[in-house]
């Protein structure tokens, strides 16, 4: 007799469920402030200010201090492993405030890419070792889901046949992991933005590379229902001379999503990946007016699509916290408007406009 495995208890899969669908309810999506201590250190350095733990805390502690009214649109907040821990000025740790404000805190549990040998020059992430321990201890400091982004690039050969099955492999472990230990897994497959490829190309690869990661998800008994995805828009590759219209951008984005995402996940919600402010926001509110079958929740995980005008108004003093703080509330009201389609109103904020991309991103 083959052994049959099951999902986890009854009572830990409606915590999971009730969670994801807390994360995507209407009209909301997520904050992603989990850059690694050197991602936010190319930030602070944009401002003037050394990379350290008391600079890092106080930029995160401006975005958690921003008038409670955030949590209309932003139902959660990714974060970074010490940040869980840090406190506000005035003694109050991060974790309560978010509380406070009805804001679900999450985690970043990758440990960054290593090469993946043998492969066309891809990576693998890491961090599956000890991650039961460590997802055990967030639960208890009051994590309530995770994070885990597997990045691959379109090449001439990539990603290879190898790339995209260890990404499927990685994430499912990653997401039953998590789950064993109460935390909501958000699975993030990114097919990045670098590289001269068209549309077509990057519809394809997103529908191959998704496609794994569901076999995979499904062979290791992950609970569908209790999951969340982060996958990238379908775009053209930034270098790709040929550009898409919204149009062609949201039908090849629903696409690839149709074919491949089953409809027992309750939310998508995308990344930015280097579109500005107002692309990605336009793109969102575009994928959820357009007329086709959407059996999940849409809507944004933005990191720099939501912070590209905090950094740049705050500059780094604190005279302009208040000012910061203000357009943070504007992008995330537009982001939550346009996961509803209802972005009708552009907002203007100071780094709108700006492109975020980068060469070789490092979160
Ligand atoms: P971007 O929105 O800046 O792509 O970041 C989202 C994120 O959390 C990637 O892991």
């Amino acid at each position: 007799m083959p052994t049959f495995f099951s999902y986890p208890d009854i009572e830990l899969q409606q915590k999971l469920k009730n969670t994801a669908e807390a994360i995507v309810a209407p009209g909301k999506g997520i904050l992603a402030v989990d850059e690694s201590n050197e991602g936010i250190g190319k930030l602070l350095a944009s401002v003037g200010l050394v990379n350290n733990e008391n600079n890092r805390r106080k930029y995160r502690q401006l975005l958690f201090t921003t008038d409670h009214t955030l949590s209309k649109s932003i139902s959660a907040v990714i974060l970074f492993d010490e940040t869980v821990y840090q406190k506000t000025d005035d003694g109050t740790p991060f974790m309560d405030i978010l509380k406070k404000n009805n804001i679900i805190p999450g985690i970043k549990v990758d440990r960054d890419v290593v090469p993946l040998f043998l492969s066309e020059d891809e990576f693998t992430t890491q961090g599956l070792d000890d991650l039961a321990k460590r997802c055990a201890e967030y639960s208890k400091q009051g994590c309530r889901f995770a994070k885990w982004r597997c990045p691959l690039k379109i090449g001439e050969h990539t990603p290879s046949f190898l790339a995209i099955q260890d990404t499927a492999n990685v994430l499912a472990r990653y997401a039953a992991v998590c789950q064993s230990q109460g935390l909501v897994p958000i699975v993030e497959p990114d097919v990045l933005l670098d590289g001269d490829h068209d549309i077509d190309r990057c519809q394809k690869v997103t529908e191959v590379v998704l496609a794994a990661v569901y076999k995979a998800l499904n062979d290791h008994h992950v609970f569908l229902e209790g999951t969340l995805l982060k996958p990238n828009m379908v775009t053209p590759g930034q270098e790709c001379l040929k550009r898409s219209n919204p149009k062609e951008i949201v039908s090849a984005t629903v696409t690839a999503l149709l074919r491949t995402v089953p409809a027992a996940v309750p939310g998508i919600a995308f990344l930015s990946g280097g579109q500005s402010e107002e692309e990605a926001t336009l793109n969102l509110n575009a994928i959820n007016q357009v007329n086709m079958k959407k059996p999940w929740a849409l809507t944004f995980s933005y990191g720099r699509a939501l912070q590209a005008s905090v950094w740049k108004t705050w500059a780094g003093k604190d005279g302009n916290v208040l000012k910061a703080q203000k357009e943070l509330l504007k992008r995330a009201e537009a982001n939550g408007l346009a996961s509803l389609g209802k972005y009708t109103n552009a907002v203007s904020t100071s780094a709108g406009d700006a492109s975020n991309y980068s060469k070789n991103h490092k979160y």
